[in-house]
């Protein structure tokens, strides 16, 4: 089962995240097949999303996109509702990936690695998105200094996985992040909140990638943090889950216009849209395209009426 902890130390602001996600990096690489360093840079950008949403005050999803010219030409990696993850890569044909797995710079070239936060249409907020400096070694330092810049929040972030733990399909993260001093907070508070960010991480670095990648969460945290009084809430499932369904499909296809649309169908006899998050098949035939082409001349006749002005 794929799951999220989070934490908090007593009395101090500094909480924290354990993600293990197995099931949903093996559904993303069922319908598209990646080489494993591949999976697992994909295995930490759903990770990371999936601890992004954890935090989230409102309904929506969180993304993590990129785009680049190296091997890696775009990526997407989403968690909706807080739980429901899907992601996708399309690589170059060319088989010379990067040494370095993690290396995200060197996977995108030159390129771009974005951050959006969609809330649902009722929470009236608005789509935000921050783009990740790409000037650090791997994923994790590069989220860390976005974390810092974007939301003034120390973080730290460490990763285990892939190749080295072929039987483990999977990756596991883990998250400490340090929060503002609560207001009216006493000089010798902050200082010792201050000492304890400190011994906190520099307990969390001495990690190993066998004791993340293969640990449960209770063992891990208390085999780093015993000194300290922690909180670790009940896990919480997550899942990979695919938003697909006949309406935005049926939008793809209205993109093609009517006569494309139609010449299409002639050409094949039946039109089929295949999901590639998820593999799911929309067969379009005859009277699914009418119904396609009916909604092009509707919006067509209300675009000239000036309903859509
Ligand atoms: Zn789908």
């Amino acid at each position: 089962m794929d799951v999220l902890f989070r934490f908090s130390f007593a009395d101090l602001p500094i909480r924290g995240q354990w993600v293990r996600l197995q099931s949903s990096l093996q559904a993303a690489g069922q319908f598209r097949a990646y080489p494993p360093q591949a999976s697992h840079l994909l295995g930490q950008m759903l990770a990371s999303v999936a601890m992004i949403a954890d935090n989230l005050k409102f309904s929506g999803a969180v993304a993590l996109q990129s785009q680049g010219n190296g091997a890696l030409r775009r990526s997407l990696a989403e968690c909706r509702d807080h739980i429901n993850l899907r992601g996708i890569m399309h690589l170059t044909d060319d088989t010379s990936f990067p040494l370095s797995y993690q290396d995200i710079g060197a996977w995108l070239g030159a390129g771009q690695l974005a951050i959006t936060l969609l809330p649902d249409e009722d929470t009236g907020m608005q789509p935000y998105q921050g783009l990740v400096a790409l000037d650090q070694a791997d994923l994790a330092r590069c989220l860390e200094d976005y974390f810092g810049r974007s939301e003034q929040l120390d973080t730290r972030l460490f990763f285990a996985g892939g190749a080295e733990y072929e039987s483990e399909v999977g990756v596991t993260g883990l998250l400490l992040q340090r929060l503002p001093n609560h207001p009216g907070v006493t000089d010798t508070q902050r200082d010792a909140a201050q000492d304890a960010w400190e011994t906190l991480t520099a307990l969390a670095a001495t990690v190993t990638d066998e004791e993340l990648a293969t640990l449960d969460a209770p063992v891990l945290l208390h085999r780093l943090f015993h000194e300290y009084s922690y909180t670790l809430q009940p896990g919480k499932a997550l899942h990979y889950r695919c938003t697909c369904d006949r309406e935005r499909t049926d939008n793809t296809l209205m993109m093609l216009g009517k006569e494309d649309l139609t010449a299409l169908l002639i050409e094949r006899g039946e039109i089929t849209v295949d999901c590639e998050f998820c593999g799911m098949r929309y067969g379009y035939q005859q009277a699914d395209v009418d119904r396609v082409v009916d909604r092009i001349d509707t919006l067509k006749a209300a675009s000239e009426g000036g309903l859509l002005h």
